[in-house]
């Protein structure tokens, strides 16, 4: 499954899913939560700790994103959302876009792993737990 396949979709979770009250309050509840499981909240990008207001959420999956009777609905899990800073949260972006490789015969969820440990990688050069 490419994740060009449904580009048109996918659009629309961009411009109208991301807009939405529902996801508004899903965002709102993964900050709770992780507020509560560690003060310390981190850019899964660069590594670095980082304030609430200072972080966005990305989608690893939208599995949990219906459009119910013209209604947006954010059933996400926990683990399909990780926070960052705005900057390395674009910067994933394009990996994930431009790189034909990453695009190509993956699942979403695999093309962010692959783009997120390339872009550890090259944020946090002198962590040596990443192989
Ligand atoms: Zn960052
Ligand atoms: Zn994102």
């Amino acid at each position: 499954m490419s994740n060009r396949r449904r580009p048109a979709l996918f659009n629309v979770y961009r411009n109208e899913f991301l807009r939405s009250p529902a996801w508004f309050a899903r965002r709102d509840r993964w900050f709770t939560h992780h507020a509560t499981l560690s003060e310390r909240l981190t850019c899964a990008g660069c590594g670095r700790t980082a304030t609430r207001a200072e972080l966005e959420l990305h989608h690893l999956d939208y599995r949990g994103v219906r459009l119910d009777d013209g209604r947006w609905r954010a059933g996400e899990a926990d683990e399909d959302l990780v926070a960052m800073h705005p900057y390395c949260h674009d910067l994933l972006h394009r990996l994930i876009d431009r790189d034909a490789l990453l695009a190509r015969g993956r699942t979403r969820r695999t093309a962010n792993h692959l783009a997120l440990q390339r872009l550890r990688l090259a944020l946090q050069p002198t962590d040596g737990s990443t192989p």
